[in-house]
């Protein structure tokens, strides 16, 4: 069996004393350091352009480091080294390329004080939430490399006429550039990349521009774990310059992207209006994620999930729960019970153990967060927001919201962050209002809490979903557990950490041969 011998990593423990003193000791340290990203080409750190500060989401007034931009010319260069780099490298084969994945994900998880430090300074990352990422980083390397080395490791047999014998060939297209989110800063960036590499690809990783110092450790541990630095560049900027310059490149055979919808449209754009080029384009973006509850859902269990998947990580994935539909008849208790819940978490330092919730990435989303909350003060109704702590203002903290929405199509699209939206719904008329939540277009997650298996089945056969999940939460997918990916608004496919991932980051060949 292809998952029998695939461990997923390890995590840490911050009621333990020893890890809570590791974890300040790294932190010190990654706060002593004035740590710099920017254009790293044939593994070495070029000046770039346009240098600025990053800071601490948490508190503006922290200086974690600087991040410079990829120039043109960096591009350029990191393309043709990559393009020259890749053909020896996806002639090695899977089973060559696989030991540099593993090699990596032992790097990661080597360095996960640090990471973890890091990922609470710089991306307003709970610990837990940092172990997690740091785990499914060196999951998804993990994971790929037994893929390099089962899909891509030799011909696999076809069936033909006598005397002709006919094979199947996997090979790497040449240069992906990698395109990923702030949200997922070392999980998702070093997972596209690692699907790249398994494949036979040489990759150009484009950062989120919030998120620049993290990534340039995972380039930096890339290439420590022996990959040859050409295979690999980072070109950090913005999306209007880097990123446009990337999917426009004559150099690159392909992109990945996780991101905003709109971002996703906008690149499907670039890409189509390349001339003479036809390159395939792997975007996982947003959802508008509901959860059904009927009467026989396990109050508690339906809370606890709830909360979760709606604040956890401040609401910032794409998989978090937007909608919770409460059936009329024990919709009173449960928002009871969800106030009581959120009074409970505790917002704050992200860097602080005791933290539940922490920042949001940048002052822009506060502030389409707040202008949201206005909308509902007006439109609808809010239940329930959490305290703010003290000091509050020296960052981007933002105060988780419930709010009740007068009718199921109130919501027009994703709103990104810690506000949950419950729907009370008359199970009369269920056909109808997940008729509405289907009609946006998304297919993200989707969530169930029941003990009835056919309510169970007919939600699923009403909403469009690339992962459901029955009586959980509807956040953290495990790489090779809960393949990670949508349709529609939500993405092309195929999904991350799932046996088809590699696919489209690769090119087939058929050989008959009559020799
Ligand atoms: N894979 C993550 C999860 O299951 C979400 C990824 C994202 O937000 O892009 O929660």
């Amino acid at each position: 069996d292809m998952y029998m011998d695939r461990q997923n990593s390890l995590g840490r423990d911050y009621s333990q004393k020893a890890d809570r003193e590791r974890h300040a000791a790294a932190l010190q340290k990654v706060d002593a350091e004035k740590l710099t990203s920017g254009p790293i080409v044939g593994g070495k750190l070029m000046a770039g352009t346009n240098a600025q500060d990053v800071t601490n989401p948490y508190d503006r007034s922290q200086v974690l480091g600087h991040v410079s931009e990829a120039s043109t010319q960096d591009i350029d260069n990191a393309a043709n080294a990559a393009a020259k780099a890749q053909i020896a490298w996806d002639r090695a084969g899977g089973s060559r390329r696989a030991p540099v994945l593993r090699a990596m994900a032992d790097a990661l998880e080597a360095d996960m004080d640090r990471l973890v430090a890091l990922l609470s300074r710089e991306a307003g990352k709970t610990l837990n939430d940092g172990v997690a990422e740091v785990r499914e980083a060196a999951d998804f390397c993990r994971y790929y490399a037994m893929l390099a080395e089962k899909d891509f490791g030799g011909p696999q047999p076809l069936t033909g006429p006598v005397g002709e014998t006919n094979r199947l060939v996997l090979h790497g297209r040449g240069v992906f550039a990698c395109i990923s989110p702030w949200n997922f800063p070392l999980a998702i960036f070093t997972g596209q990349i690692a699907a790249a590499l398994a494949a036979g690809n040489a990759v150009l990783a484009k950062p989120a521009e919030q998120t620049p110092l993290i990534a340039a450790e995972a380039v930096r541990l890339y290439h420590k774990a022996g990959l040859n630095p050409d295979l690999l560049a980072l070109v950090p900027g913005r999306g209007e310059t880097v990123g446009a310059a990337l999917v426009s490149h004559p150099v690159v055979d392909g992109v990945a992207f996780t991101g905003g919808t709109d971002t996703a449209a906008a690149i499907n754009r670039s890409i189509a209006a390349r001339p003479g080029a036809i390159i395939p384009f792997i975007a996982e973006t947003g959802g508008l994620n509901g959860m059904f509850v009927d009467t026989t859902a396990l109050r508690e269990q339906v809370i606890d999930d709830v909360i979760l998947s709606a604040f956890g990580s401040a609401g910032q994935r794409c998989s978090a729960l937007r909608v919770l539909y409460a059936p009329k008849d024990s919709a009173d208790s449960l928002i009871e019970g969800l106030k009581g819940a959120l009074a409970a978490q505790v917002l704050g330092d992200p860097s602080d153990p005791a933290s539940d919730i922490g920042p949001v990435i940048d002052p822009e989303s506060r502030q389409m967060l707040e202008a949201h909350v206005k909308r509902l003060q007006k439109d609808a109704k809010v239940v329930a927001r959490a305290m703010m702590p003290e000091g509050s203002e020296r960052g981007d903290l933002f105060a988780p919201t419930i709010a009740e929405i007068p009718s199921p199509d109130y919501l027009e699209r994703e709103v990104f962050g810690p506000i949950l939206h419950v729907y009370r719904y008359d199970p009369a008329d269920l056909k109808a209002v997940a008729g509405k939540l289907a009609a946006r277009g998304y297919g993200l997650t989707l969530g169930v809490h029941s003990r009835i298996e056919a309510f169970a089945e007919e939600v699923i056969s009403l909403v469009p979903a690339g992962n459901v999940y029955i009586n959980r939460g509807v956040t953290g997918a495990v790489v090779g557990v809960q393949p990670f990916g949508g349709e529609g608004l939500s993405g092309t496919g195929p999904k991350a950490g799932g046996p088809n991932s590699l696919i489209r980051y690769a090119s087939e060949k058929a050989i008959s041969n009559n020799i």
